[in-house]
Parts: structure tokens; C-alpha cells; sequence
């Protein structure tokens, strides 16, 4: 072993202990800064040792320019992406890096195909890994850039079926099978690879587009794990130990957080990726008004003595909170209450918002200590003592109609709101939320609406409660 070989090597390794540990830490919030911190420190120091073996290997100009543009569209283009990205559009970012992830992983693929003599087969530990790389990359890219698509809104957000798709799903994953087998047992063949090729794209493409819009999340999450998959086999084509461990743990990480998306909506994977969540009946704007027509509507002055003359207030953000962006009002009006005394919380359901951890970010950005944050099952033992419940554009994670059967929050465990002595909830109307069903909690004789936008409505209930609390 050269100098320079053990040099990278001990790099790698030191690399994949950042990715581990860095993981490691992510798994409560007040670690998280530091374990993503750690692990982009391991891959910040995979790229150099990879990059000192590449200066050391034999390269061409064309090779070099090729890698330098490379480096300069991905680095502005990753930089400007995400620090310009607003915090709901996340979900389409991670997409979009999964599309870039699978991709690149089908692409080193390619081309040691291309590299590969056309005389003889390759060596099965060679064309396995390539394979498997060119299929799942392939769906990956495809898959995930429709993901994007529907979750911006480019795509329909409907479930798309169309004439002939099921034979179009047969016909791909036929030839995928064949082009595989090919590539493996043959020499290498321009055929074979196109045909591995168009027919994983295709595959990735037909997969996602009859997912409705509202489970891309969870498509992407598993799309997530599908890239980890395609660089790990990457890792194994080139022979890099970096690709192979940090692919894996991607692999890995993104199939748990899929599984326990999955759980947290009660519904398994085959589901989501067969079904049309919130397509179903429910949700229309007769059901609303019907609804409406039941509810008790509060103005700010009303929620505001409610909150002044509680002891205990819990906080349920939801999606709402996200899209109005009014992490700082609401920190704000928790401040406000506890300087004078009442014990405020903050109830966070594990999918409440459009991606997992949604809320915590959030309420991260803002300060909120995380001892504050009560996670489900703490949140529902403490609702039995809470004085008022103040719903912030949340509604599927608090409809008790989950603990019937027969609609599509069943099972789904929810945040028992319904327990506190009182409930507000603030939203704009009673439009349905992701699930498209009304929310039985709104029409209870303890909840009253404060129909307002989250940030304006959250100002003018600041603004009230300072009146009753300041003496
Ligand atoms: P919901 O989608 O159930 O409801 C959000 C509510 O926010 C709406 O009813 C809407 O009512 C209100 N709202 C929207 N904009 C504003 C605004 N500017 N000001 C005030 N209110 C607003 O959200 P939840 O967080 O309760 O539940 C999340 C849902 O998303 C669950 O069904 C979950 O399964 C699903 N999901 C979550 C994922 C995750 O990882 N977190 C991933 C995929 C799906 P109105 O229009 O009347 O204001």
C-alpha cells in the first residue's frame, strides 16, 4: 500500500466516522446542528482525499475541465438552491437532489460501460453492481424530478393514470429484466444498455405519476433511500469505501424515515404508492360550509382573555404555521405569556407540516427551547391539564374522526386536543386540510374558530393579549 493509498484511505474512514456519528447526533434536536455539522465535515474531507487521488491519478485536460465545470454548476447551483429555498419548498429541493444524486450514481455506471472491452462479458462483481446502478439511479432521477414536479405544482398534484399505463409499467420492467440479464451474461452492448436505460426512466416516471401530490413527501423519502441504494452501487463499480458507507447509511436512513412517515399516517408504503390519499371523497366546499354553519367563530379580544386567565397553554403548530411563516408571532405570544407566568408548551405531531421534522425547524429558527416541545405521546399525557389548546394551522394531526374507521385519517394517531379544557383554533376558513376531510374537532362545543391568516392573526392576538396581561 502506497503512502497515498493509506493517506485516503484513513481520510475515508475518518469520513464515514463523521457520517455516523454526524447521524448519530441527528436524532434529537438539540444535537442536530452539531451532527449535521459533522457529517458535512466527513463529506467536506471525502471530496478532498478524492479529489488528491484524482490530482495524483493520470487525467486529461478535457478530463480536468470536465471535472472543474462540474464542480463550479454543482457548488452555485447546490449553494444558491438551498439558501434561497423558502422552508416549505424544501420537500421539491430534497427532490431535486435526489434526482441529481441517482443520476450522477447511473452515470459513473455508464460510463465504465463505456470503458468496458465489447468482447467478452464483465466480470459478475463488476456488472451486478452496474447494473443495479443504471436501474435504481435511473428510477431515481426520473422518479424524482416528477416528484419535484407535482410537489411545485409543475406536474398535476393529481393521481395520473392514463390508457395502457399498467401495460406500460409490464412493458418496462420486462425489458429492464432482459437489458439487465444482457448486460450481465453478454458483452457489452450498445442495445442492451439503451434499453436498461430508457426502460428505468420510464419505469421512475410511471411509478410517481399516479402518486397524488399529497404523498410525494413520503415518495420522497423513499426516493431518498433509492439514491443512497445507487451510490452505494456506484461505490462498488469504482471501488470507493466513501460511496459504499455513506450510500448505505443514506440507503438505510431513508428507508426508516419512509417507514415511520408511513407510520405516522397509520398506512403502509404499498399504500402510498398505490393509492390516492386526499383524492377521496370529503373536503368539498358544501361539506365546509355545512360545517362552518356549526362552528363558534372568536375574535382576537376573546381568544386573548382566554390565553390572559389560562395556567396552562399548549401551542399544536400544523402546516399553516409553515405556509404563513409565523414561527416568530408565535414565538413571540409564547414569550409574552410566560413573562407573565402561564406555563406554555408546544405540542409537535411527528408529521404535522409537509415533511418530517417540519415543525421542529421551524420552531428551531425562532429559539424555541427544546425542552418546550412536547413530543406526541408527552403532548397527549399533558393535554388532560391544559387550560386552552391553541391550534395554529394544524387540522388532520387533531381530527378525532382518526380514532373511527371508514375515512382516511383512520388509526392515523393524533394529537388529542379535544382533551384541554378549551380549544382554539386558528386557520383561515374551514377548508380541509392535506387528508381533505372536515375536521370533527372544529365542531365541538369547547372549540371556538379564530378564522384569520396565522402571522396577521397571531399579531392582532398579541396586540390583545397585551392589553389584559400588562397591569
Ligand atoms: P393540514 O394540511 O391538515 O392542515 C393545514 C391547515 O392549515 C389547513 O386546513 C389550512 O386551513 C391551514 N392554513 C393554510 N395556510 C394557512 C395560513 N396562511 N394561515 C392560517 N392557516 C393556514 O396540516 P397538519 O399540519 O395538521 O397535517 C399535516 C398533514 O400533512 C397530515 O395529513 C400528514 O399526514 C400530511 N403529510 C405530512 C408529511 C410530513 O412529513 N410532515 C408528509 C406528507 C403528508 P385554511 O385554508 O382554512 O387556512
Amino acid at each position: 500500500m502506497t503512502p497515498l493509498e493509506l493517506g485516503t484511505g484513513l481520510a475515508y474512514l475518518a469520513a464515514a466516522v463523521g457520517f455516523v456519528v454526524g447521524l448519530h447526533l441527528m436524532r434529537t434536536p438539540s444535537t442536530a446542528r452539531r451532527g449535521n455539522l459533522l457529517s458535512a465535515t466527513g463529506m467536506a474531507v471525502a471530496i478532498v482525499a478524492t479529489l488528491v487521488l484524482a490530482i495524483s491519478g493520470s487525467s486529461t485536460p478535457t478530463g480536468w475541465i470536465v471535472l472543474a465545470v462540474g464542480i463550479a454548476i454543482g457548488s452555485v447551483a447546490g449553494v444558491l438552491g438551498a439558501t434561497r429555498v423558502k422552508m416549505t419548498a424544501i420537500p421539491q429541493l430534497v427532490s431535486l437532489f435526489n434526482a441529481v444524486g441517482g443520476g450522477a450514481a447511473a452515470a459513473i455506471a455508464l460510463a465504465e460501460i463505456l470503458r468496458a472491452p465489447a468482447s467478452s462479458p464483465l466480470a459478475l462483481s463488476v456488472s451486478i453492481p452496474i447494473v443495479l446502478d443504471v436501474l435504481i439511479g435511473s428510477v431515481t432521477f426520473s422518479g424524482s424530478l416528477i416528484a419535484a414536479g407535482k410537489l411545485q405544482g409543475v406536474v398535476s398534484g393529481r393521481s395520473i393514470r392514463f390508457f395502457g399505463s399498467r401495460l406500460l409499467n409490464v412493458v418496462a420492467i420486462v425489458v429492464a429484466l432482459a437489458a439487465s440479464l444482457a448486460t450481465i451474461l453478454l458483452p457489452v452492448g450498445p442495445v442492451a444498455v439503451v434499453g436498461l436505460l430508457v426502460a428505468a426512466l420510464a419505469f421512475g416516471v410511471l411509478m410517481v405519476l399516479p402518486i397524488g401530490g399529497a404523498d410525494a413527501p413520503v415518495v420522497v423519502s423513499l426516493l431518498n433511500a433509492f439514491t443512497g441504494l445507487a451510490v452505494a452501487m456506484a461505490g462498488f463499480v469504482i471501488g470507493n469505501e466513501a460511496m459504499i458507507i455513506a450510500g448505505a447509511l443514506v440507503g438505510a436512513a431513508g428507508t426508516i424515515l419512509t417507514l415511520q412517515m408511513a407510520a405516522a399516517m397509520n398506512r403502509s408504503v404499498a399504500n402510498i404508492i398505490v393509492g390516492g390519499f386526499g383524492a377521496g371523497p370529503g373536503g368539498s366546499a358544501s361539506d365546509s360550509d355545512d360545517a362552518a354553519a356549526d362552528v363558534r367563530s372568536l375574535s382576537a379580544d376573546d381568544v386573548a382573555i382566554q390565553l390572559a386567565y389560562a395556567q396552562h397553554v399548549i401551542i399544536v403548530p400544523g402546516y399553516g404555521l409553515a405556509a404563513s411563516q409565523a414561527q416568530h408571532e408565535v414565538a413571540e405570544l409564547a414569550e409574552l405569556l410566560e413573562q407573565h407566568g402561564i406555563d406554555v408548551k408546544y405540542a409537535i405531531h411527528p408529521v404535522a407540516g409537509r415533511m418530517p421534522g417540519h415543525m421542529n425547524v421551524l420552531l428551531a429558527e425562532v429559539a424555541v427551547p427544546y425542552d418546550d416541545l412536547l413530543q406526541l405521546e408527552e403532548a397527549n399525557r399533558a393535554f388532560e391539564n391544559c387550560d386552552v389548546a391553541l391550534v395554529v394551522g394544524a387540522n388532520d394531526v387533531t381530527n378525532p374522526a382518526a380514532r373511527r374507521s371508514g375515512n382516511p385519517v383512520s388509526g392515523m394517531p393524533i394529537l388529542d386536543v379535544d382533551h384541554a379544557r378549551s380549544v382554539v383554533v386558528l386557520k383561515r376558513s374551514m377548508s380541509p386540510g392535506y387528508a381533505g376531510i372536515p375536521n370533527e374537532l372544529f365542531g365541538l362545543p369547547k372549540t371556538g374558530m379564530y378564522f384569520a391568516e396565522a402571522k396577521q392573526g397571531l399579531t392582532q392576538l398579541i396586540g390583545a393579549v397585551k392589553q389584559y396581561v400588562t397591569s
